[in-house]
């Protein structure tokens, strides 16, 4: 009997997954890093799951780049001037999302803003100059006409030019946790830059992630335990560059085309990071007071931010909780 039992007990042993554990691995795609860390049942599982989300960043980026010159995007911007230009319902849901936000945030996110965007070189420290500027006022992402019928991007003025570089990684982590999920992992991270999408939590306890201090790399101002959702940071030390102490950073308020001031950091969490991403780049153009009323109205959304003197705000529900 006792033998039986062993025998048992052993045959259950075995059929355990006795290799599951945690598993990472990083790339460097979209122009920024990509982090994913996941809980699998063997390094193969792990191997493969990891490898199709790099797959599918790839994917996303030849779609959307700005830098490409073969990208859907970019044969957006070269003809939608002239023409409606048909495009993949990828592409097509997401300048939906986009012009969405734009409603909701009254502008402050607007993927038109690269009308004036394209005209910045953070790696060689150009900026347009005002005269440039003025010729752009009054471009906005009214000027860009989804058709549903013909599934088609139409410019209603010659000046427009759009970019999906406050959206397209967010879009990317959500498209990645579904595709981690629909291969049976159950506990993931995964990060592209400053947005982040959780699965899960991290076996019984939840994933804990850092908001960065904006002006020293590596030091973390909080930690946020948080299970199964998206947050995502703005911040004006990603990209920039300085002149005569001004910081010329890489997000910008659409109406003028230039760096939105008076905040270091945005960070929103929420259920889907396609729209923490957006959101995160509205509210640093909004500012700490209105940015902080847009998310209060917003349920199941929180907000953190830094202004321009270091100091922190938090969200209703995050200051109100116990
Ligand atoms: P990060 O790229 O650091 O994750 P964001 O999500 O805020 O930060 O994205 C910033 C990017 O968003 C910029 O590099 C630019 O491509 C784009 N962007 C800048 N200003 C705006 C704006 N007002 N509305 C929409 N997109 C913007
Ligand atoms: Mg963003």
């Amino acid at each position: 009997m006792i033998g039986r039992i062993a025998l048992f007990l052993c045959g259950w042993s075995i059929a355990l997954p006795v290799s599951a554990a945690w598993f990472e691995d990083q790339a460097a795609i979209m122009g920024t890093r990509i982090h994913v860390a996941l809980w699998a049942d063997d390094a193969e599982q792990a191997r493969q799951a990891i490898g199709a989300v790099f797959d599918e960043m790839r994917r996303i980026d030849a779609l959307m780049s700005p830098f490409r010159k073969d990208s859907e995007l970019s044969r957006v911007n070269e003809r939608a001037a002239r023409e409606a230009v048909p495009v993949s319902a990828e592409l097509f849901d997401l300048v939906r999302t986009a012009q969405a936000v734009s409603r909701l945030t009254q502008g402050a996110f607007d993927i038109t803003f690269a009308s004036a965007g394209f005209r910045y070189d953070y790696r060689r420290h150009r900026r347009p100059d005002e005269s440039t500027l003025e010729t752009l006022k009054g471009v906005s992402w009214r000027m860009v006409r989804l058709d549903p019928q013909t599934r088609s991007i139409r410019f209603t003025d010659p000046r427009v030019r759009i970019d999906l570089g406050g959206i397209a990684k967010g879009h990317a982590v959500e498209r990645a946790v579904r595709l981690l999920r629909s291969r049976g992992i159950r506990h993931a991270e995964v990060t592209a830059g400053g947005d982040t999408r959780l699965l899960g939590d991290r076996r019984g306890r939840p994933w804990v992630v850092g908001i960065r201090d904006p002006r020293t790399e590596g030091r973390a101002v909080v930690e946020i335990p948080l299970v199964g959702e998206a947050i995502s940071t703005s911040g004006d030390y990603e990209r920039y560059f300085l002149e005569n102490g001004v910081r010329y950073h890489h997000i910008l308020v659409p109406a003028t085309g230039k760096p939105a001031q008076g905040v270091r950091s945005a960070s929103v969490i929420g259920p889907d990071a396609t729209r923490t991403d957006a959101l995160s780049t509205a509210l640093f153009v909004l500012g700490v007071r209105r940015g902080m009323d847009l998310v209060n109205g917003l349920p199941g959304y929180e907000a953190i931010m830094i202004d321009s003197d270091g100091r922190l705000y938090a969200s209703q529900g995050l200051s109100s909780a116990p």
